[in-house]
Formats: structure tokens, C-alpha cells, sequence
């Protein structure tokens, strides 16, 4: 019996501890950050809450006898990619991480690719007046001190401060792109912020900015850490799991 340690918080991580419940000679342990008020929950054994860094990730896989851990994480949790390369490292365990692709531009996008949330909030700045925020519940207080009237959508609600001018709309994709040229519209929104996360469920907005001709501000991602191996597939994944059958390496 593999115990396996899935790193969630995605629609990913939720289709791989479907997968892996269901294969024979594994025991799939689900983490959740708890963050989100009411997650959808993965098929299989859930924990819920942080290990407390590194060094509480050691411990608790030491004392979990995991075998192997992939992190499936959102592609901008990046703290908690950076402690698991380190925690596997120190415990000789393997580890790999599912990240879904990224969003690339096609013809007709107006990208402003950008470092972090803070070159965001000053390029949006430069770009318009109505702002379009799909950044998530966390970061938002980049954006606190900038004029304009800004719309912010998140699955929860904001963490931190709010510029003065914000409407904040509760919502979990997928959305359509008829929704969302329909919200732009109606909010006449001038500049759409996003993070690259990459992923069908929220890419409408990408295609609805390209179809009204509004920029885009993209934060781009934070490089998986050196020597980590990677992969979008999940069948990829089941099949690494199932060539770790020893576990410790
Ligand atoms: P982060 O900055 O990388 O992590 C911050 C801390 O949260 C970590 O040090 C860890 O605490 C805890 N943590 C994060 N993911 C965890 C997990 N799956 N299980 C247990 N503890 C976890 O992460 P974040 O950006 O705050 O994201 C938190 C969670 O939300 C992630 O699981 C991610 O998949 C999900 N999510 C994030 C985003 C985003 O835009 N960042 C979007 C959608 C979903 P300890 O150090 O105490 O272990």
C-alpha cells in the first residue's frame, strides 16, 4: 500500500484523488489550506489547514509514512510548492507537481504581462479607469491605494483592504464568455487584471477582453523550484504514482 500526499486546492488535485481513490493499492491523503469557506471536497481522506512551514511538513510526513507527494496546488500558491520541494528533499521521498498550462495570448489579445500584483495595480493604473479584479480573495490590498472604480470578483470575500471604489461580486466559475461581455458592459469595464493561472474554468474573461478590445493585465507565474519534475497530466501523474510503488527512495 502507497499512501500518497495530494497537495489540493484545485479542480486538478480533486480529479487526481478521484483517480487514485479508485486504484488499487493506494491510500490518497487530500490536503486542504482552508481558506475557502466551503471547499469542494476530494474524493477520499481530507486533512484541512497548514503544516506549519517546512519544518511541520517533515513531521507530519514522516509521521503520515507518505510514500509520495504531489503537489497540485494552485499555480500562485507558491509558498507551498517551495515547502514541499524542501520537506520531500529532507524525508527522500518523491515528489511531483501537477500545474496546469498556462494562458498564452492569441492574435488580438492586449497583455500587459507583469511580475506581481503590485507592477498590476500600477499598470492598471495606466490603462484605465474601470477595473475589472479577478486576482481571488487574496492580494487585493495591492490595489487599495489606486484610483478608479474597481469590480472584484472572488469565490470569497476579499481579504485586506478594498480601494475606496470597489464592488465586490461573489462568484465561482466556470463562467461564459456571453456572461462575462455582458458584465464588462454593463460595468464598462476598461482594463481586466488576472493572474496567469491558466484552466478553462475562468478563461472566458480572456476571450470576452479580446472581444471587446480591453487590455489585460497578467501577473505571470512563479517558476517551479529547480529540480522539481512537473507535468499537466494527470494520467501522467497516476501512472508516476503507480511506478512509486516502493515509496522511499
Ligand atoms: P501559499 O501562499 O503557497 O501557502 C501559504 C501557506 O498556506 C502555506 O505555507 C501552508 O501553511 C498553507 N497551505 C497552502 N496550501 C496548502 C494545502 N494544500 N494544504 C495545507 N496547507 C496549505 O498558498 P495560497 O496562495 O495561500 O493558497 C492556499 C490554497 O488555496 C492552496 O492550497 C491553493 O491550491 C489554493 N488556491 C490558491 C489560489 C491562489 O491564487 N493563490 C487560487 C485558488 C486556490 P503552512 O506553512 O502552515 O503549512
Amino acid at each position: 500500500m502507497r499512501r500518497v500526499l495530494i497537495l489540493g486546492g484545485t479542480r486538478e488535485a480533486r480529479t487526481l484523488a478521484a483517480r487514485l481513490d479508485t486504484a488499487p493499492d493506494v491510500e490518497v491523503i487530500s490536503s486542504l489550506a482552508g481558506r475557502v469557506r466551503e471547499p469542494v471536497l476530494p474524493a477520499g481522506q481530507v486533512r484541512i489547514g497548514g503544516f506549519g512551514g517546512v519544518d511541520g511538513l517533515t513531521d507530519w510526513l514522516r509521521g503520515n509514512d507518505i510514500d509520495a507527494v504531489v503537489d497540485a496546488t494552485h499555480p500562485f500558491a507558491a509558498r507551498i510548492t517551495a515547502n514541499a520541494a524542501a520537506a520531500t528533499r529532507t524525508v527522500g521521498i518523491p515528489l511531483l507537481v501537477l500545474r496546469r498550462p498556462e494562458w498564452v495570448p492569441g492574435p488580438g489579445d492586449r497583455w500587459h504581462v507583469v511580475p506581481d500584483l503590485a507592477a498590476a495595480a500600477e499598470a492598471a493604473a495606466s490603462l484605465g479607469e474601470r477595473v475589472f479584479l479577478t486576482i481571488g480573495r487574496q492580494g487585493v490590498d495591492a490595489f487599495a491605494d489606486r484610483p478608479g472604480r474597481f469590480l472584484i470578483r472572488a469565490i470569497d470575500p476579499p481579504d485586506g483592504r478594498l480601494p475606496a471604489d470597489a464592488e465586490v461580486l461573489l462568484a465561482r466559475g466556470p463562467f461564459t464568455v456571453a456572461d462575462e461581455i455582458t458584465l464588462m458592459g454593463e460595468r464598462g469595464i476598461d482594463v481586466v487584471v488576472t493572474k496567469n493561472s491558466g484552466g478553462a474554468l475562468t478563461s472566458a474573461k480572456l476571450e470576452a477582453a479580446r472581444h471587446l478590445g480591453i487590455p489585460v493585465v497578467v501577473v505571470a507565474r512563479t517558476p517551479i523550484p529547480d529540480g522539481v519534475a512537473s507535468t499537466s497530466d494527470v494520467d501522467e501523474v497516476v501512472a508516476w504514482v503507480a511506478r512509486h510503488r516502493g515509496g522511499r527512495e
